[in-house]
């Protein structure tokens, strides 16, 4: 009998190795993963750089609390800053992304109390999306729009609201006298790979800036090279200048690590006191993360991210599979869009769910997005070779779910 909590509904699969894009589980099967931990493991597992960093600082300092000054942090603040965001502010490490955005919650409430209301009462409300996933702590789930995180948990914090995403009509309508901020992915992950229009993100900025409200990017999920730009935003709207914006995942290439950035306008608000972490932003942490970090660039791995998706977009497409309806998402967070209809799904199964489990059977762990999306998440340095059987991997999967009576030209083939 397990002691763990069960809060997760685990999927069948104990992997103790990884290297690089493959991991192995405890009797030794090998399987290609195309989950990389949701998104963390950029670099797949346990790349040596990222080992090197960890265990030589980990020989040296492995934490120091954050009432002293950390070289790492600096370092790292400074990449981050001049090197990514290209914007003038300030960065916070946490430890998660749920962290981050609680960051950004409290800074917006800091600004409500700096820019209130014509009452001079503080505005306070954030506004965000229906699908959207922001963390799991207490404001997490008030911020995420989906009601299945929030079951039980009642009564939750107050001051936000949920918009339909893509609908400018809608926020246009909703924004109140106490609404202070707008927080939003650009890409959503969790809710089913769904990606905000061009013209849905600039009207976002343009009415952030008629009602001087922040605009907050959560790119806890598709930050720092996931999606091409390691600014999510920029593969969308390259000219948006947002006010906040959290990361996680990816960052850390698995060694648990998040932050947050204020742009220099709102920054001088979170001054001493207002917000603090006794383990974010260790040396340990922000050594493994500017390892990671300057692995992305010294590799351009940005450039592989982009060629493998055009190249993943033109692998499905040229299967012209009667289940697969569209590829959606950035970059290598892509989901395929299935044609549920003509699925024999078994009763009480998500589509999403059952077929990660298929999939898993097959030697591909991909984990799901929302209730009937497959994701692929593959580690950014994945080869043309690792995606080519990944997707035959699935196109077989597709092609031999039970009931579905589909056999598609050339399917037989192994
Ligand atoms: N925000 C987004 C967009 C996410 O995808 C996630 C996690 O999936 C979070 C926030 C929460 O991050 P964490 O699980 O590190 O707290």
């Amino acid at each position: 009998m397990s002691h763990i909590l069960p809060t997760y509904g685990r999927f069948p699969l104990t992997l103790v190795k990884g290297e690089g894009t493959r991991v192995w589980d405890e009797v030794g099967k090998s399987y290609l993963d195309f989950c990389s931990g949701i998104a963390v493991c950029a670099l797949g597992h346990s790349p040596k750089v990222l080992v090197d960093a960890i265990s030589t600082q980990a020989a040296t300092l492995i934490h120091c609390c954050n009432l002293y000054h950390i070289p790492q942090q600096e370092e790292l603040a400074t990449l981050i800053v001049e090197k990514h965001v290209k914007l003038p502010g300030k960065v916070f490490f946490s430890n998660s992304g749920a962290e981050s955005n609680d960051g950004l919650i409290k800074s917006a409430r800091r600004y409500g109390h700096a820019k209130p209301q014509a009452d001079g009462s503080p505005r306070y409300e954030v506004l965000s999306f229906n699908q959207s996933f922001h963390g799991r702590t207490l404001a997490g789930i008030s911020a995420t729009g989906q009601d299945k995180v929030k079951e039980g948990f009642s009564p939750l914090p107050t001051g936000f609201r949920h918009l339909p995403f893509n609908d400018l009509d809608a926020l246009t309508a909703a924004i109140a006298p106490e609404t202070v901020a707008i927080i939003l992915e650009p890409i959503q992950g969790e809710g089913g790979v769904n990606l905000a229009t061009p013209e849905f993100l600039r009207g976002v900025a343009e009415l952030c800036k008629k009602h001087d409200l922040l605009l907050f990017m959560d790119e806890v999920q598709v930050g720092f090279g996931r999606c091409g730009d390691p600014m999510a935003w920029r593969e969308i709207a390259p000219e948006l200048e947002p006010d906040g914006i959290s990361w996680a995942k990816g960052m850390g290439g698995g060694f648990p690590i998040g932050s947050f950035w204020l742009s220099d306008r709102i920054a001088p608000l979170m001054g001493p006191g207002s917000h603090g972490t006794t383990y974010g932003g260790s040396p340990l942490a922000c050594a493994a993360s500017l390892a990671v970090l300057k692995e992305i660039a010294d590799k351009n791995l940005i450039e592989n991210v982009r060629s493998q998706e055009a190249h993943i977009r033109e692998t499905i497409a040229a299967w012209n599979h009667p289940l697969v309806t569209e590829v959606r998402g950035k970059g290598l967070l892509l989901g395929i869009g299935l044609d549920i209809e003509k699925m024999n799904i078994p009763e009480g199964k998500l589509p999403s769910i059952h077929l990660s489990a298929e999939l898993i059977k097959s030697a591909l762990p991909a984990p799901p997005a929302g209730p009937a999306t497959p994701r692929f998440l593959p580690p950014l340095n994945g080869t043309t070779e690792e995606i080519d059987q990944a997707l035959e991997i699935v196109r077989r999967t597709l092609d031999q779910l039970p009931g579905t009576g589909v056999r598609i030209q050339g399917s037989e083939r192994q």
